[in-house]
């Protein structure tokens, strides 16, 4: 073997109905004295039921898809105003990519308490949008310190989010197999995310108010987004980024409607990855694997439903053409990048 590997230094807590001990005993650890809560406003019950010990001097409730400069500028002068010393984010993907805007410019710590499986908390990676157009970088100081996992705050996201941003979990670890740095390590993270995901996912949906099918998809949402930071962002993420970010569509459904497109197209030149794929989910394939767990969710099925229309179908072709990694499997060409997309925006079998 000859690879090269970066492990990202973090301290994870899975603390089911144990989030507020966890959080203290970071801000200790972390010899914090003003922190900064950022927290929206549907989270604000959950995020005042876990800091209320903590030595707070700002709970910021200013939070929006795909982090837009305006409000990321708002969040930094109000943690610069107060003398912050340490950032907590608490919710999903949108907040903490807030809490990362606000270390970049800063280095500020970021605690992470994330609320969906989006698992932007385990990953270096910040985004931010202006008119439209959205810019990611990488940034060792955007990476959290710590991250609290508690299953008990994700009762309330409801079975139909849960599902999406499970499945997006999902894509981190199938585009991990191929992605341009991805290396065995990766790969050996990303099968059990996908054995994790394939077993939460369904128990949500049977039992959305027990913990143990959550607490199993943040467990897998963990892992997927560790070994997609490692392994950068295969086809899959390319294709939603553009999508997302042009067409103003949903990060989490997008995600789930695109990835057996991607995962047909990519299969049949990629068989070591889709034999990994077939055994995580203990199926004959990839695809049979991930469409029966599609079908078991009720799964997001369609690009339309959310927004995407067939004439926007050629420009999105133009826009995510130059962006394919040269290292994925099969040769990504205008006419089956068409055909992904006209699929996906459909709904059509993937086959
Ligand atoms: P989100 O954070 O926008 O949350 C979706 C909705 O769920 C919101 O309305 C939110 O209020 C609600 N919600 C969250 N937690 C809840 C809970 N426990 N109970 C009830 N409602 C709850 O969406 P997301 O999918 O988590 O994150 C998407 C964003 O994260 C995108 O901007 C995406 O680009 C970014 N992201 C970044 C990375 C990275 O590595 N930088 C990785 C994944 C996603």
């Amino acid at each position: 073997m000859q690879f090269d590997h970066e492990t990202l230094g973090q301290r994870i807590h899975f603390a089911a109905g144990g989030a507020a001990d966890a959080l203290a005993a970071e801000v200790e650890l972390l010899g914090s004295r003003r922190v900064m809560v950022i927290a929206a406003p549907d989270e604000s019950d959950l995020a005042e039921q876990i800091t209320h010990g903590l030595p707070l001097v700002l709970v910021h409730e200013e939070v929006a898809m795909h982090v837009p400069v305006a409000v990321a500028e708002r969040a930094r002068a109000a943690a610069t105003r107060h003398q912050v010393d340490l950032v907590v984010s608490i919710g999903g993907g949108s907040t903490t990519g807030l809490a990362k805007a606000v270390a970049l410019t800063s280095g500020l710590p970021i605690v992470a308490v994330p609320t969906t499986y989006a698992g932007s908390e385990a990953t270096p990676v910040w985004g931010l949008t202006e008119k439209a157009e959205k810019t990611t970088g990488v940034d060792a100081r955007v990476l959290p310190r710590a991250i609290v996992y508690d299953a008990s705050l994700t009762l309330s996201l409801p079975v139909d989010l849960s599902v999406a941003s499970g499945l997006n979990a999902l894509a981190h670890c199938v585009d991990s197999m191929w992605a341009p740095y991805a290396d065995p390590i990766d790969r050996a993270l990303a099968s059990e995310g996908i054995r994790a995901l394939a077993a939460g996912l369904p128990r949500i949906v049977d039992a959305p108010t027990d913990l143990e099918g959550r607490e199993g998809a943040l467990f897998g949402a963990y892992l997927s987004a560790v070994s997609f930071a490692s392994a950068g962002s295969g086809l899959h993420h390319k294709i939603c980024h553009v999508l997302g970010g042009r067409y103003d569509l949903p990060h989490a459904p997008t995600h789930a409607v695109v990835l057996p497109y991607v995962l047909a197209l990519n299969a049949p030149a990629a068989p070591e990855a889709d034999a990994r794929i077939a055994r995580a989910f203990g199926t004959g394939t990839g695809l049979d694997g991930l469409q029966a767990l599609r079908a078991r969710l009720d799964a997001p099925r369609a690009l339309r439903d959310y927004g995407f229309q067939e004439h926007q179908i050629a420009g999105a072709v133009e826009a995510i053409l130059p962006a394919v990694p040269p290292s994925n499997p099969t040769t990504v060409t205008p006419e089956n990048l068409e055909r992904l997309l006209r699929g996906a925006w459909g709904g059509a079998d993937p086959r």
